[in-house]
């Protein structure tokens, strides 16, 4: 195969077909044909809110599992033929900041995130993969293709959104926005050993995942804001931590900090566009002396990461598979996956594409 086929972003708001070369597979590197993909929130702020800028000819999509057809001479662990999870940020793991402890900001800031960002994505045919060693993992027997797609960036994302908040041991914790990425930090907070967890978010089907993944209570942000029904049901106390994984950049964020107790923490998974300035209300945080602190990061890749979420799923913690939705199959109906990610029927959470390509 010289050529390959990819749906693209091809300018700002608009998407289609292209061809590509099939990429060069450097000494440490892989080629992947993918088998399940699914497209994420953040593809939609690429293309429709551009909130990256603009990008031209990039094949989008960054969760995918698929087949190894090619690796480099250093590789050693991966063969043509092996399944293998990708995960959504594959970081350079012998840059500065990996070794800092920041494999997600290798090279520059939100530079661990390759595909649809820096280089063409996964839905195509094929894509590459950069430090394949260390940066894939085998699909374990007992996780299904699309049950392992969930974790490459939804788990990953979301349960980081609850590491990175703080939850003490029977803490209060809010969850506010609850897509696959904010139900996944559900998933995780629960692991982490939240007490009681409440979750904001009105889809009828993430209300009854979030239940299933731990929610304790549900609030409906279209009642009023989320801090006073917060407020109302923990008697004036708040919660220990929040994460803020949807919402609007007009009230979400005075909205968490108004939730958190004194000491807490608020952190943010949330892609933030639409306006330049995230503003925090002065009072509430305490005049900035509340010691609520503000965490916030991108989704961890690299296959140790991928590894321990595999296990999170095959020793029964939580099921990935309750995030799928919708099934696809077939690559022209990336197509369509696509376009009801962006569109959020009230019965959607995620979609997933199944491919069977040569
Ligand atoms: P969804 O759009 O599926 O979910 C958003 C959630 O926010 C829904 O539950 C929605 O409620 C809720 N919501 C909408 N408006 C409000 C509001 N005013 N107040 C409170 N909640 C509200 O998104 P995803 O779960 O797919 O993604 C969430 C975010 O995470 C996106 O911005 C995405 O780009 C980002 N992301 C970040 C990553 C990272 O590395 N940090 C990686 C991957 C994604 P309702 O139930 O009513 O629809
Ligand atoms: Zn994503």
């Amino acid at each position: 195969m010289a050529t390959f086929k990819g749906f693209a972003m091809k300018r700002l708001n608009e998407i289609g077909w292209v061809e590509k070369e099939v990429p060069e597979c450097g000494p440490m590197d892989a080629i992947i044909k993918p088998t399940c993909v699914s497209p994420c929130t953040s593809d939609i702020h690429t293309v429709w809110e551009g909130a990256i800028g603009d990008r031209r000819d990039m094949i989008l999509g960054h969760e995918a599992v698929g087949e190894v057809v090619e690796v480099g001479s250093m590789v050693k662990k991966f063969k043509p033929g092996d399944r293998v999870i990708v995960p959504a940020i594959t970081p350079d793991w012998d840059d500065e900041a990996a070794q800092r402890g920041f494999p997600s900001q290798t090279t520059e800031p939100l530079g661990g995130w390759k595909f649809s960002n820096f280089k063409d994505g996964v839905f195509g045919e094929r894509f590459h993969v950069n430090m394949a060693d260390a940066n894939l993992t085998f699909i374990p027997d007992g996780l299904s293709d699309e049950g392992a797609c969930m974790l490459t960036d939804m788990w990953s994302t979301g349960m980081m959104g609850s590491e990175n908040a703080n939850i003490p041991l029977g803490g209060t914790v809010l969850v506010i926005g609850i897509g696959a990425v904010g139900l996944s930090a559900i998933a995780g907070a629960k692991c982490l050993g939240a007490g009681r967890l409440f979750a904001a978010g009105t889809r009828p089907i993430s209300v009854e995942v979030a239940k299933k993944y731990g929610a304790t209570d549900i609030i409906n942000y279209k009642n009023g804001p989320i801090d006073e029904q917060v407020r109302e049901l923990t008697d004036g106390a708040g919660v220990d931590s929040v994460v803020i994984a949807g919402g609007n950049l007009e009230n979400t964020w005075a909205e968490a900090i108004k939730s958190a107790k004194a000491g807490g923490t608020v952190s943010n998974v949330n892609y933030l566009s639409g306006a330049d300035n995230v503003l925090i209300p002065r009072v509430e945080w305490g005049c900035g002396m509340s010691n609520i602190n503000i965490t916030n990061g991108l989704c961890p890749g690299g296959a140790v990461r991928m590894e321990r979420l595999a296990d999170l799923a095959l020793c029964g913690r939580q099921d990935p598979e309750l995030l799928v939705t919708h099934k696809f199959k077939g690559l022209e109906k990336i197509e369509d996956a696509l376009l009801l990610m962006k569109d959020k029927p009230k019965d959607l959470i995620k979609p997933v594409v199944m491919l069977d390509i040569d």
